[in-house]
């Protein structure tokens, strides 16, 4: 068999392999993309099985060539570009396969309804930052943001208001942010912002701007008007991971600070 053929046989084997054991993680269980990644995941061995079958045809048809005619030699020239062919759309099928898997993996770090990256990703990226700060002895500042009385929102309004007024808040969020700050939905109303070498002054700062720009937020829909009225405050706790610290304590604490914001009459950043 020649070595392209054998590469891309062990390359594929791999992928396989991959999108078998995504295909068995019950987390991806009801996700939309799921029915088409094992429909291309079947699709995808069925032509691999017919590929190896004429590899192994095509092998006995060079050894045979050795010591026959042209005629035969000609044939075997047809099957090869017959595989080739065949090759190339499985590369394509392994591709499609490939864009699918990270798709669906993508999906698994994103909050569906904000677009921000949900409470998993954050998990993941607590976890990378703390040890980098730790690491690197950078100050690391971590803040809980919680849209106040948001509850009133729901019954006001109703759910799917309730909703769009989350999306604004998330684009809000993101437009205070520097490129490599992070912040995603951490749950229900509330967002966690992970600013990495900043210290709780600079933070504290950018707590402030987060809160002024919810303060700002004006939701515009021409057919309801009335939805203009909708004014927003936030509370915010705020805190720095401590040298050797857990950073999840330090979530902790900042959720701590985030209820005596509460406590204090809301609308404002507490530190910890
Ligand atoms: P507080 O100022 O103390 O934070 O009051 P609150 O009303 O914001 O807090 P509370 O925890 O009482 O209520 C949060 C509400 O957020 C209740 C819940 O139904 C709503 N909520 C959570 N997730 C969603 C969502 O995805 N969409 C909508 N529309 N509402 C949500
Ligand atoms: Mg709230
Ligand atoms: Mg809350």
């Amino acid at each position: 068999m020649n070595t392209e053929v054998a590469d891309r046989e062990s390359d594929e084997a791999a992928v396989l392999e991959e999108i078998g054991a995504l295909l068995k993680d019950p987390q991806y269980e009801g996700n939309p993309l799921r029915p088409f990644l094992q429909r291309l995941y079947q699709l995808h061995r069925r032509q691999s099985d017919r590929l190896l079958r004429l590899v192994r045809i095509s092998d006995g048809y060079h050894g045979m060539a050795r010591h026959n005619s042209d005629t035969l030699a000609a044939r075997i020239e047809r099957e090869v570009m017959r595989l080739k062919k065949i090759a190339r759309i499985s590369d394509l099928y392994q591709r499609q396969l490939r864009e699918l898997a990270d798709a669906l993996r993508d999906a698994s770090l994103t909050d569906p309804l904000t677009g921000l990256r949900n409470r998993r990703y954050l998990t993941d990226r607590l976890r990378e930052e703390g040890v980098r700060a730790q690491r690197t002895r950078t100050p690391l500042c971590i803040a809980i943001v919680d849209v106040d009385h948001f509850k009133e929102v729901n019954d006001r309004y109703g759910h799917d208001i309730g909703d769009v007024v989350l999306c604004n808040v998330a684009r809000a969020l993101e437009g205070v942010l520097r490129e490599y700050d992070t912040v995603g939905r951490w749950g229900g109303e509330e967002f966690l912002v992970l600013l990495p070498d900043t210290t709780l002054e600079n933070g504290f700062k950018i707590g402030e701007r987060i809160r002024a720009r919810i303060a700002e937020l004006r939701i515009e829909d021409s057919e309801r008007p009335e939805l203009r009225a909708i004014s927003l405050t936030a509370s915010m706790g705020m805190t720095v991971l401590r040298e050797d610290e857990d950073v999840f304590d330090a979530v902790g604490r900042a959720d701590t600070a985030l209820r005596t914001a509460k406590h204090a009459g809301r609308n404002c950043c507490h530190t910890a």
